[in-house]
């Protein structure tokens, strides 16, 4: 073996979560092909055919960071994921969590978006619990003395276009200066005091969203959805906690089909997952370009790709049943890829 060792990075982790197999899934009779053989492996049972048409399994074995099975809590998989990044924003750094995988696979349940945000069960997302957190740190010796004050922000990026979900889904426009500074003008920052006070931003951010839409799910499989916690310190920019429910990374045979307003939806998305793994990838391999211009998505986060007091997480969200398997497939092969070197 020759070149060198490939380097430890703490600043990107990328789990897998595997929800558990629904009632429709069940009453069809999908099977389960996944399995998790130890805490950060993924096995997928792929069922093919032979000639003779006699039926085979073809296990395909992926190495994550973490992997959750369907028993995981939103606790545990925020323990090895968001949680370790909470501190990173009161160093002046840049935090950033992403939850990427097919519509249905469980992004919002993860982030708990949902809703209100306080979770239909009573489990809290990825959302309440960093403010849980943050909460809980600015309250402490070290950091107390900071005087810092807490604001949320709440996003929607459709379409290549950005609208505030705190501000009646106002269209905004994203300017850069001549030192690269990324400003989405006029977008509403709401000081909060609480963990109760993040909660209502979110559950407001989500009426907004979903407001006029007939198919909730339709429409938020096709946008991504941005929630930020952020730190200011006289009035200043300190820290910054990015939250990020993309959109789903289904594409092909349905928007083969479909109408062109989809097509062209699924073109912006494609691109902007692309430019997404391609941003991380140069903050893993500490590139000295990070092309953030590819897409609206990258272009608004650029601060959570470049600098020394970056870190990020994605979460890989997938369906348990044979009939996701090739959207499983793709999902793993993309969180793959984004810690490749
Ligand atoms: P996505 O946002 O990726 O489209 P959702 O988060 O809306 O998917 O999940 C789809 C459905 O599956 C929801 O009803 C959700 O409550 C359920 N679900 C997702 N993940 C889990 C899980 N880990 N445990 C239990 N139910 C889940
Ligand atoms: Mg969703």
């Amino acid at each position: 073996v020759s070149g060198p060792e490939p380097r430890e990075d703490h600043r990107i982790c990328v789990c897998v979560r595997k929800r558990p197999l629904n009632q429709r899934e069940t009453t069809m009779k999908d099977l389960d092909i996944i399995t998790i053989p130890s805490d950060n492996v993924v096995t997928v049972h792929e069922s093919k055919q032979k000639v003779d048409l006699t039926r085979y399994l073809e296990n395909q074995t992926f190495c994550f960071d973490h992997a959750f099975d369907d028993t995981a809590s939103n606790e545990l998989v925020y323990q090895f994921t968001a949680q370790p990044l909470v501190e990173t924003i009161f160093r002046k750094g840049m935090a950033t969590c992403f939850a990427y995988g097919q519509t249905g696979s469980g992004k919002t349940h993860t982030m708990g978006g949902a809703f209100s945000g306080r979770g239909q069960d009573g489990s809290q997302g990825i959302y309440a619990l960093v403010a849980r957190d943050v909460f809980l740190l600015l309250q402490t010796a070290a950091y107390e003395k900071l005087d810092l004050k807490v604001y949320g922000t709440f996003f929607e990026i459709y379409g290549g276009k950005v609208y505030d979900l705190l501000n009646w889904k106002k269209k905004l426009q994203v300017l850069e200066d001549g030192n690269q500074q990324i400003q989405v003008v006029g977008l509403q920052e709401q000081e909060v005091c609480c963990v109760e006070e993040v909660l209502n931003l979110v559950e407001l951010g989500n009426n907004c969203r979903t407001s006029g839409q007939t198919a909730v799910n339709a429409h938020s499989s096709r946008s991504h959805a941005v929630f930020q916690i952020i730190l200011k310190s006289g009035g200043k920019l300190y820290g910054k906690f990015s939250l990020v429910d993309l959109a789903g990374n289904e594409r092909g045979a349905d928007t083969a089909r479909a109408n062109r307003k989809r097509q062209l939806e699924g073109a912006e998305i494609n691109k902007s997952l692309l430019a997404l793994k391609e941003c991380i990838r140069a903050l893993g391999q500490n590139k000295s370009h990070t092309p953030f211009r590819a897409s609206k998505l990258t272009q608004v986060l650029r601060d959570s790709f470049i600098g020394q007091n970056s870190s990020t997480c994605m979460i890989a969200t997938i369906s348990p049943g044979m009939a996701s398997c090739e959207n499983t497939l793709n999902t793993l092969r993309y969180a793959n890829r984004v810690k490749e070197l």
